[in-house]
């Protein structure tokens, strides 16, 4: 599937999310930036949509200061959303992810202002809170809202099919490597000699029993995205 046909899938998705989330009473606004550390982690699909609004923003030498600020320690992930859904299902041992302290800002913020707002990963859309972080030390996430973004993940996963997954600036890092992909070729690139990981197909959900009935239209909406044709 070409790039620009998973984007069109993704900002759906994202559409769906962004109404779903409107009805909980949230503490989150733009200029709240307190979880924005350097562990903020996406695939390379969300890290394409990153690039366009750059480029369309003509915010292109933000790569610089996100370049300058490399050498600083962020968290890797050891495992993708998909692959932690099937060891679960096979009831199989899952690694202990160590996030460490996620003390340095996110590279892409600015005076509590971020850069790429408008095209944040999802792991920043889903990340709310009842109240504000700063206040209470740390987020309080409905329980349902942690399996609706469970879900989110698999399936932006599992449409970046062929894509990778890490750290937003390994993401970014390796995608500006590879900045002369075109749409047909973003697929078939080599696996990045990097801490990315590599996206695994949606073979089973994470849904707790409790949530199956609730989280039924969600996943209706999920499922009645509209494929574009490929041109
Ligand atoms: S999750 Fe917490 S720190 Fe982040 S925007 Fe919401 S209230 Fe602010
Ligand atoms: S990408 Fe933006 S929203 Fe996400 S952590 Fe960085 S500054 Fe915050």
């Amino acid at each position: 599937m070409k790039i620009s046909v998973k984007l069109n899938i993704l900002h759906q998705m994202n559409q769906i999310y962004d109404d779903f989330i409107s009805s909980y009473d949230l503490a989150c606004d733009r200029l709240c930036a307190h979880c924005c550390t350097r562990n903020v982690t996406m695939t390379t699909l969300e890290g394409h949509r990153v690039f366009k609004y750059l480029e369309s923003s003509n915010k292109t030498d933000l790569l610089k200061r996100v370049k300058s600020d490399a050498k600083k320690l962020r968290y890797a992930p050891l495992i993708t959303t998909n692959q932690l859904a099937q060891l679960g299902y096979e009831g199989k041992e899952i690694p202990e992810e160590d996030p460490g302290e996620a003390v340095e800002k996110c590279p892409v913020l600015e005076n509590d202002t971020c850069h790429i707002y408008e095209a944040r990963p999802f792991g920043c859309r889903c990340l709310v809170s009842k109240h504000n972080c700063k206040e209470k030390g740390c987020a309080e996430i409905d329980p349902f809202v942690v399996t609706v973004n469970n879900i989110f993940f698999q399936f932006i996963e599992h449409i970046d099919e062929g894509g990778f997954f890490g750290n937003l600036t390994d993401v970014l890092f390796f995608l500006e490597t590879n900045k002369t992909l075109s749409d047909d070729k973003a697929n078939a690139i080599e696996h990045p000699k990097s801490d990315l990981l590599k996206n695994h197909p949606l073979s089973v959900l994470l849904i707790p029993l409790e949530n199956r009935e609730q989280i039924k239209p969600l996943l209706e909406s999920l499922q009645n995205i509209k494929v574009p044709k490929e041109v």
